[in-house]
């Protein structure tokens, strides 16, 4: 759905998750689970990309390294996940 909501939002989203859903490093190192055990979680591209994102695995927002501003997160079919960072201007 994030990626469907995405494809046609001509900003994007800022962030992958917000920013209060992003675990805290402590709550993230006494997690116990095994790869069963989030299949649910992860079973499309949007619930991998929050999954991984809430955890810090990747980052969950981008600034722009030419103007330091926030970079959004928009649909893209052509690239393998399916989302990438960009600014609106470029
Ligand atoms: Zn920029």
């Amino acid at each position: 759905m994030l990626l469907q909501e995405m494809a046609g939002r001509p900003q994007g989203c800022a962030c992958i998750v917000p920013l209060y859903k992003v675990m805290a490093p402590a709550a993230i190192a006494g997690e116990r689970w095994r790869l069963g055990s989030h299949v649910m979680e992860i079973n499309t591209t949007e619930t991998c990309l929050q999954w991984v994102a809430r955890r810090r695995l990747i980052r969950n927002e981008v600034q722009c390294t030419r103007c330091g501003q926030p970079a959004s997160l928009v649909g893209r079919a052509e690239c393998g996940v399916g989302v990438h960072w960009t600014m609106a201007q470029y």
